[in-house]
């Protein structure tokens, strides 16, 4: 983080605390954080604050600014500072300093306010120019639920007001496009409680969405030399502690029990493709193998991290399996690669690559690792590609690269994943027959190209805020008419354009025009078509074009094949 920034910040949740301890007196005060993108306090204050508390809060502390009091840092003996806090009520900070054992301790003060704080801060009020305080929430003091519940006061500040205006501004983009508000408002998907936190129901459009992307990848996969398998969800317990995921994944999987026999339930979908490289002699001619399956896992998130379509207990993976010789393996890496750009250019997502290594809980050899490492740095280095180094943050079997995507508005989001793993290969003695006549040991490469269904449609929502392409939107067109006498003339549109593939619904209804226009709007649908006299006695319809224009009078053949196009072209 930016150092000016952090110290702007964490001065101006300094300049709060005493605007807060102004006016709501009684307030003990916690810790306050400068954090990502703002700062935040801590306070113990029972009857809680309001919104309305938050603008006095504000007004306050412009005030304080205006008067622009000094900052001082003061030295204080650990045993003075103890007399000092306690003397003041300050309860929490007399607990902060019963953690720490040095001689002597720096407090900040300004005015009336002091805090114990290592610093550094401005040197007066007065310098902070912009800042707006933003939500409230719950937290437990140091983050324990035992400990009670006190109210923290989130905020962010910048150097100048046109940067904070950026920001707010960008925040609010944030929740216009908020998946889980637009999934309500299009009609996407549900979770609910009665069912399960972190369980996604699909609504029609959303299934539809989801099944046009799943139509997309299968099509992309079978292009660059794929081949379809299923496995089952569930597996022998003796399976997964074969492949090690027992011992190193066990708080993530859920287990069951059939006739005495306990079972694990996949988190992932590796065996099933390993068991079916297995069920035949390999040749090295027969290499590389190259198995997909829109695969269906089961993970225990802590409810604490769930998150919508972001973060889920089941979701399916467009995963796949490349068991390769070793000297295919820069040239399959390279693949995916291409793959993804392939992939991502058609959804507008830039991105950005890191490479995870070694992880402490894991398996294989040093030099396992350390070839695994090497051959996935050679790709990028040889394409020329840049990538960070995330170390410790491979997966168990192997180290990977995360490819992280760019949204619209700028926000990273990891979805595309390649890891190299000699580790299972050796644990399930998977071999080839090579030319030398030798049995020889093929590598494994674990990919996604989407990563899980579920995030990245949360991801498209977001990306696109709701307004998807033509081509994976699941309704393309809105039909209606405006009085009575068209329906049977829509009705017939209606059928033409189903029987030609196009997605259209169908608004008969007897209803003001504007109204129909405007719940068509707010469903994003890209197109309207509206059909009054002129148009019915034309054998022509109007359309309306989400994103601004108009088609008048327009044969529905032209019109379909336009829709045809959007389709092929993927806009
Ligand atoms: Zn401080
Ligand atoms: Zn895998």
């Amino acid at each position: 983080m930016n150092e000016n920034l952090d110290i702007l910040r964490h001065s101006t949740s300094h300049l709060m605390a005493q605007a807060v301890k102004d006016l709501f007196p009684g307030v003990k005060v916690a810790i306050g954080p400068s954090i990502e993108n703002g700062f935040y306090y801590d306070f113990d204050y029972d009857p809680g604050f309001t919104e309305e508390d938050l603008e006095k809060i504000e007004k306050r502390m412009k005030e304080i600014i205006a008067t622009n009091i000094p900052i001082e840092c003061k030295v204080m003996k650990r045993d003075e500072a103890f007399e000092f806090f306690t003397k003041m009520g300050e309860t929490y900070k007399v607990k902060l300093l019963e953690d720490i054992h040095d001689a002597e301790v720096n407090t900040y003060t300004q005015g009336s306010f002091t805090d114990l704080c290592r610093g550094p801060h401005l040197p007066s009020t007065g310098k902070i120019k912009a800042f707006k305080l933003l939500s409230l929430a719950g937290a437990y003091w140091r983050g324990d639920e035992h400990n009670k519940m006190l109210t923290r006061i989130y905020g962010t500040a910048f150097p100048d007001e046109k940067s904070l205006k950026e920001y707010i501004t960008f925040l609010e983009e944030v929740k216009k496009r908020d998946h889980r508000r637009l999934g309500k408002e299009l009609d996407l998907f549900s979770i609910s409680d009665e069912v399960g936190a972190g369980l996604v129901i699909y609504h029609p459009n959303g299934a539809l969405l989801r099944y046009l992307l799943e139509d997309f990848e299968r099509k992309e996969h079978l292009k660059r030399g794929y081949q379809f398998v299923y496995g089952p969800h569930i597996m022998k317990l003796d399976m997964w502690k074969k492949s090690g995921h027992f011992e190193n994944y066990r708080e993530n999987m859920y287990f069951t029990k059939i006739d005495e026999v306990e079972y694990g339930i996949k988190p992932m979908n590796c065996l099933a493709h390993i068991m079916v490289y297995k069920s035949q002699i390999r040749s090295y001619r027969d290499l590389p193998l190259r198995y997909f399956e829109l695969g269906t896992v089961s993970r225990h998130e802590k409810s604490g991290v769930l998150h919508g379509l972001m973060r889920v207990r089941e979701f399916t993976q467009d995963d796949a399996h490349i068991f390769s010789r070793p000297d295919q393996l820069h040239q399959e890496i390279l693949g995916i690669i291409r793959f993804v750009q392939d992939v991502m250019a058609i959804f507008g997502f830039q991105f950005e690559m890191e490479i995870s290594t070694r992880p402490s809980k894991s398996i294989g050899s040093d030099e396992d690792w350390e070839r695994a490492e090497k051959a996935l740095k050679e790709v990028l280095d040889s394409e020329g590609l840049p990538y960070e180094l995330n170390e410790g943050d491979g997966a168990f079997y192997g180290p990977k690269i995360d490819i992280k995507l760019k949204d619209a508005i700028g926000r990273k989001w990891q979805c595309a994943t390649i890891q190299c793993d000699f580790a299972l290969p050796e644990r399930f003695d998977l071999t080839y027959m090579d030319s030398d006549g030798k049995r020889k040991r093929p590598v494994m490469l674990h990919r996604v190209v989407l990563g899980a269904m579920e995030r990245f449609i949360g991801v498209l929502i977001e990306h696109y805020g709701g307004k998807f392409p033509v081509w994976l939107a699941p309704v393309q067109v809105m039909i209606m008419n405006i009085t009575d006498d068209q329906e049977p003339y829509v009705k017939n549109i209606y059928n033409t354009m189903i029987e030609e593939g196009i997605r259209a619904e169908l608004d008969t209804r007897n209803e003001k025009l504007g109204l129909k226009i405007r719940e068509s709007v707010v469903k994003k649908i890209p197109y309207m078509v509206i059909v009054g006299k002129n148009e019915m006695e034309n054998d022509s319809i109007a359309v309306r074009i989400r994103d601004g224009g108009e088609l008048k009078d327009i044969k529905v053949a032209d019109f379909i094949h336009r829709i045809k196009e959007d389709n092929t072209l993927r806009r």
